[in-house]
């Protein structure tokens, strides 16, 4: 723990307590930016919603003013603490021929894991500052959190339209606590893209606009194994690149991400099982391996009969 003069007044020491705090607990990155209106982040917002790339995520539709004021969220709000928590992981699955899950969810739901977190930090700002108010969200309300996380200087939006860190890539979940405490704002980080396209370039779906920075989630794979729910639309037979569960493409592909590092959180770990897994046994999954295999896992998001569905299309590929 950090040793400094205690001012609780004073947004300096502010910053260092909850900044070591959030250090302590395992997060990888921290920044805080104001709670307000984002009227950049609205117009953009608007403009996708209304090309209608969101699919059928009709949640995105519901809640606009909230998602782009996060003072909405939370009366008398005055800030917004955001951060990241690393899953990056060098285990693979063996079988180099067996449908892909994304690393994100090799392990438990990370829901959990890090909204427990959020919880524990919170706590702890209110026992140090007082009569505090704030909520914890992770991946759970209407919120820009890539937004927030940039403006608070956590990394920039990439081309791939993932938050990147110069120092640590883009392996990382993204957590916020909306609080009525004023906390000293940090500088967001400028875009380091510059001439790549590889992300745009290895999209097997052609998601990613040509010139970057917009995502049309109808075509991504991710969105057509976890959220579509209908059959998949076979103009993507041949193109799933075998991922059963979300895609990691546009991530491997990313140079920044050669500065990503094993987390160290061992509810991330993947079950041997989940590694070990020929091709065959997972084309031939019972609904019974399903439920002991993903329990407490974000796959079950999909349920057993979505994840068959993947399967079937990839196995016509
Ligand atoms: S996750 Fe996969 S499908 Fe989606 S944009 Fe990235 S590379 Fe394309
Ligand atoms: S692959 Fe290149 S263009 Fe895409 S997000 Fe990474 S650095 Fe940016």
């Amino acid at each position: 723990m950090f040793i400094m003069m205690k001012n609780t007044n004073s947004l300096q020491y502010r910053s260092r307590f909850i900044k070591a705090l959030a250090k302590e607990l395992g997060f990888t990155d921290i920044g805080f930016s104001k709670a307000s209106f984002m009227e950049e982040e609205a117009r953009n917002l608007e403009t996708w919603l209304n090309q209608n790339r969101q699919g059928n995520m009709d949640y995105l539709n519901n809640h606009f003013d909230l998602r782009v004021d996060p003072s909405k969220l939370v009366p008398g709000a005055k800030s917004v603490i955001s951060l990241s928590y690393n899953y990056y992981t060098e285990k693979t699955q063996q079988d180099h021929h067996a449908p892909k899950i994304s690393q994100y969810a090799y392990g438990k739901d990370y829901h959990k894991v890090i909204k427990k977190k959020l919880k524990k930090l919170l706590s702890s700002i209110q026992e140090e500052f007082g009569d505090i108010h704030g909520r914890c969200f992770v991946d759970s309300a209407p919120l820009l959190e890539r937004d927030l996380a940039k403006r608070a200087g956590l990394g920039w939006t990439g081309k791939n339209t993932l938050l990147i860190n110069k120092k640590k890539g883009s392996y990382f979940f993204l957590a916020e606590i909306v609080l009525d405490l004023e906390l000293e704002q940090d500088q967001s980080t400028e875009d380091h893209c510059g001439t790549c396209t590889k992300c745009i370039d290895a999209c097997p779906t052609e998601a990613i606009d040509e010139g970057g920075y917009i995502l049309d989630a109808r075509k991504c794979i991710s969105y057509l194994t976890i959220e579509l729910k209908d059959e998949i639309p076979n103009e993507f037979q041949g193109k799933m690149e075998n991922w059963m569960f979300g895609c990691d493409i546009c991530q491997q592909v990313c140079p920044w991400n050669r500065f990503s590092s094993p987390h160290s959180e061992p509810k991330f770990e993947p079950k041997d099982e989940l590694l070990e897994k020929s091709k065959k046994e997972w084309l031939e999954i019972t609904n019974e391996v399903f439920d002991i295999l993903f329990e407490g896992s974000p796959v079950k998001r999909t349920k057993f009969e979505g994840l068959k569905r993947n399967l079937e299309f990839l196995r016509k590929n």
